[in-house]
């Protein structure tokens, strides 16, 4: 896909998609108690644990972690799941997010609040089409994001997330690999800048961080000159050059402990204020302006598939048990290779 043909898939998606956000903010206080008791009750009683990631619903985050589950970004979620001993994984996230508990976890039931949660590098990232772009380039080591379906991650040698890209990039690279990337084209691009090795990209892109504005940013700044500016990598390439510090949503977290430094613009998806505003109550955090010229949505920093992760559907799949992630066997097998790599790595 070139430029112009992501961005008009991006803005369909987008407005598809926003227009079905399911949003627990509107949900009444006493009700919010109500079903937080309630999902409490289910997953005791269903051997369940509660994972979920930092872009979701700050009541599901909340719930999660007064109930010792884990609320993080995708490694540490995919990491959990081998750790607890509950037979059941509610996965309140995107659906690729679900599939890699369940490669990675055969042996126990995944679930999910909604199957209709995906992700546009995921939708951008087709497994056939992908695999004829990599059979261009059999001498090369093929690096998946982890948001990519279990059949891209099948045919991958390498999973990786935001957290860990770098690093392992950088390994593959003093190995003297050269490297296919895929799916997100922001990332494999500063990634390839910051080590320096041969990587050839696809050409997909997170509708979300894709929308990040480098004049509203600059606006922001002349705003407020004493903020720093934390960047997820998926974003464009003129933002993340703005940046004061560049990384995942747990990277962004901790560079938010910086002594001495009070205010931050914040730039990925809003659902990570809820850690932010709870770890750091004193310090002040904007986000990142998305609404520019040419923006095919004004100031969302939300991604849609995220906000369908609701209190009631998460009560709903415990009430039923529907909703589980099933993986073809044979892709499962081949798709743990990569994960564990990913899982395993040591810096
Ligand atoms: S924020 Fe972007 S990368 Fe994350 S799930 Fe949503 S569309 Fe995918």
């Amino acid at each position: 896909m070139n430029d112009t043909a992501t961005n008009l898939v991006s803005s369909d998606l987008f407005r598809k998609h926003k227009l079905r956000l399911i949003n627990d903010r509107s949900v009444p206080a006493d009700q919010v108690k109500i079903l937080k008791s309630s999902i409490k009750k289910l997953l005791i009683k269903n051997n369940a644990t509660l994972i979920a990631h930092y872009y979701v619903d700050p009541n599901i985050q909340s719930l999660a972690e007064e109930l010792n589950g884990c609320v993080s970004d995708s490694l540490e979620m995919a990491k959990f799941g081998q750790t607890t001993d509950a037979e059941v994984l509610v996965i309140a996230g995107v659906k690729f997010m679900g599939e890699t508990a369940k490669i990675l976890n055969p042996e126990k039931k995944v679930i999910m609040p909604t199957l209709e949660a995906t992700c546009s590098l995921d939708l951008g990232c087709p497994a056939k089409e992908f695999k004829a772009f990599c059979d261009q380039y059999p001498d090369r080591e093929i690096v998946v994001y982890a948001n990519t379906s279990a059949e891209v991650k099948a045919m991958a040698d390498w999973v990786v997330t935001s957290s860990i890209a770098l690093e392992v990039v950088e390994h593959l690279d003093q190995e003297g690999k050269k490297i296919v990337w895929g799916p997100d084209k922001h990332l494999g691009a500063y990634i390839k800048k910051e080590t320096g090795a041969d990587m050839i990209l696809w050409d997909a892109a997170c509708i979300v961080h894709d929308e990040f504005k480098y004049e509203g940013m600059l606006k922001m700044k002349s705003l407020h000159p004493d903020a720093k500016i934390l960047v997820h990598p998926e974003s464009p390439e003129n933002v993340v050059s703005l940046a004061d510090m560049v990384g995942s949503t747990s990277q962004i977290i901790n560079a938010a402990a910086e002594e001495g430094i009070n205010k931050f613009i914040v730039a990925t998806d809003k659902g990570i204020f809820y850690q932010l505003a709870k770890k750091y109550p004193n310090k002040e955090f904007y986000e990142a302006p998305t609404a520019g010229e040419g923006a095919t949505c004004k100031s969302c920093s939300q991604c849609p598939w995220m906000g369908m992760n609701s209190l009631k559907n998460l009560e709903m799949v415990l009430i039923n048990m529907n909703n589980e992630i099933i993986v073809d066997k044979e892709v499962a097998k081949l798709a743990q290779r990569s994960l564990f790599r990913m899982t395993n790595f040591k810096k």
